[in-house]
């Protein structure tokens, strides 16, 4: 088991490999319960995703979406178990079925009159061993009738670390397909302009705690530091807003969308349906 080697090692290096025991085992024990809950849920029907709407600054519509996975009868935090996903390799089938259930909502939403809205789908690094993850996504957008750019596709800094040129290769792959490439978490890793121009992004994410610094920085500063991502040709998201005055400070910033339970929290997919058309701004701010 890689887990227990991984903690062996370190603690080796430590010398000290008494100390640790109680916790350790109760965190490999947890782990291996969290891959049997996440082996039963892919099995059984038992994964579900939430959607979370990302509203325009200047119109306070819903001008797209982030899908985000639920365990349908636990209460098991995302972070947690997307990161056992990934150390156990269940994240390929995982990652599967989040894309397909993404774009067969999709198109229930259009085939009920809706009007088609992006959405966003978290892909994590280790899907870049899904060779034919690409296939795969062109085969559910034809069999759902979906545009490929309306699928937006989120990495993280932490992708490019390993691999860079497979990585480069696979985000031209879905460039070329139309898809939109989404840099999330912006301002939480090394956060180097350098890779906004190498990689081909259509949008940055700022994570919660850099709108935080974002917010507390001089008008001006914080117009140019937006002003250049704009100039790379880049769609500025703002996360986890949950209050009014940032709202407000980002949008004077230039910010284009807020996304965060200022204007609403990630909710299912019927709840969806009784938004879709509304306008936050005047609904929140009245
Ligand atoms: P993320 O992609 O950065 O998603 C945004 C997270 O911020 C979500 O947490 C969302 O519920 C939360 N959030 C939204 N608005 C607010 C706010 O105003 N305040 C605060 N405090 N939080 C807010 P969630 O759903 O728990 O997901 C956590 C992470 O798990 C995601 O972060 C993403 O990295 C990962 N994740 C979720 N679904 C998937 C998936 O389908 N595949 C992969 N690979 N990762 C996923
Ligand atoms: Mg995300
Ligand atoms: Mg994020
Ligand atoms: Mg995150």
């Amino acid at each position: 088991n890689a887990d227990t080697a991984m903690y062996f090692v370190k603690d080796n290096g430590r010398d000290n490999h008494m100390f640790y025991s109680d916790k350790i085992l109760e965190d490999i024990r947890s782990k291996a319960e969290i891959e049997d809950i996440l082996r039963d849920a892919l099995r059984d029907d038992g994964l579900r995703l939430l959607y979370q709407p990302q509203i325009n600054v200047n119109t306070g519509k819903i001008d797209e979406f982030e899908a985000l996975l639920r365990l349908k009868n636990r209460n098991l935090s995302p972070a947690k178990f997307i990161e056992v996903a990934e150390m156990s390799g269940l994240i390929i089938d995982i990652g599967r079925w989040v894309t397909k259930e993404a774009i067969r909502q999709m198109a229930e939403w259009r085939d009920k009159g809706y009007p088609v809205k992006p959405v966003a789908i978290n892909f994590s690094g280790k899907q870049l061993n899904d060779r034919e993850y690409i296939s795969f996504l062109h085969d559910t957008l034809q069999e759902y009738q979906i545009d490929p750019r309306y699928v937006e596709i989120e990495i993280t800094e932490s992708i490019l670390v390993e691999e860079t040129e497979n990585t480069l290769t696979f985000l031209n792959e879905l460039k070329a397909m139309g898809l939109r490439i989404a840099m999330d978490d912006f301002g939480t890793g090394y956060s180097s302009i350098n890779y906004l121009t190498f990689i081909p992004v259509n949008k940055i994410k700022l994570d919660k705690s850099l709108c935080e610094k974002f917010i507390n920085l001089d008008n001006s500063v914080m117009c140019s530091l937006i002003g250049l991502m704009h100039s790379l040709n880049l769609i500025i998201t703002a996360e986890g807003i949950e209050e009014t005055y940032q709202y407000y400070r980002l949008k004077e910033g230039g910010c284009d969308l807020i996304q965060g339970y200022l204007f609403s929290k990630p909710l299912a997919s019927q709840d969806i349906e009784n938004v879709y058309n509304y306008n936050f701004i005047n609904q929140t701010m009245q």
